[in-house]
């Protein structure tokens, strides 16, 4: 099987999302982008994570036309080809239903600096103008707002997260549904303390140098 190794991680990262509360039922996809191959592995459209296998997971060329596989790839494939022709550091993109995160998106508000970890994402999480999801006008909206950020809202709609590996934008999609959730209790109760884009960019610098070092065989 082509790209087993990226088929594998995303049924694998598919349930995490499912299991870690960040999406309902179909909702969300995810897709894994190996540049040696020019090939990208990409879920289905519409099938449920607790029943995907590798064999589900389609694999598209940079263009959409379908390599491998017999279901239809996720209605948003525009905008995973996308992020991966403008943003040339990444090969996973992450897209969510999360609760808190959408919260946000619905009231077309980009979530601020409440708490340290919003630096998964950068020194705020952006947003995208609302378009019809599936379209070319989405993926538009989302590469034009993304820039160099990790996260961006879809108003009204969700949030994509996009990495190097599939781990570190399933762990930003993560963080900033937790950050959503602080924003969303802060803001209930107070008014919540921002931190400034300086101390932001400290941050984002020891972030660079946080956790376990890559092995190059991450996918
Ligand atoms: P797909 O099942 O086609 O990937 O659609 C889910 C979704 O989240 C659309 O935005
Ligand atoms: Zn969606």
């Amino acid at each position: 099987m082509i790209l087993s190794k990226e088929r594998t991680a995303i049924v694998k990262f598919g349930k995490k999302m499912l299991a870690a509360g960040l999406t309902t039922g179909s909702g969300g996809n995810l897709s894994c982008y190996n540049r040696e191959k020019n090939l990208i592995a990409i879920t289905p459209s519409g099938i449920e994570y607790p029943d995907m296998t590798p064999g589900d997971i389609l694999v598209v060329s940079p263009d959409g036309t379908v390599v491998d596989g017999t279901n239809s790839p996720s209605s948003e494939t525009g905008f995973h080809l996308a992020l991966y022709s403008t943003r040339r550091d990444i090969s996973s993109v992450v897209h969510t239903h999360s609760t808190y995160a959408t919260t946000f998106a619905c009231l077309n508000r980009e979530i601020p600096a409440v708490h340290y970890l919003v630096g998964f994402a950068g020194n705020k999480v952006p947003l995208a103008p609302y378009a019809t999801f599936g379209t070319q006008e989405l993926a538009d909206a989302i590469t034009g707002s993304i820039k160099d950020y990790n996260a961006v809202l879809l108003a009204n709609h969700g949030l994509v997260a996009v990495g190097p590996t599939l781990l570190k934008a399933f762990n930003t999609a993560e963080e900033i549904e937790l950050v959503a959730r602080l924003c969303f209790q802060a803001e209930s109760i107070g008014t919540p303390v921002i931190l400034s884009d300086q101390e932001m960019e400290r941050v984002i610098t020891k972030f660079a140098h946080y956790g376990p070092k890559e092995s190059a065989n991450e996918t």
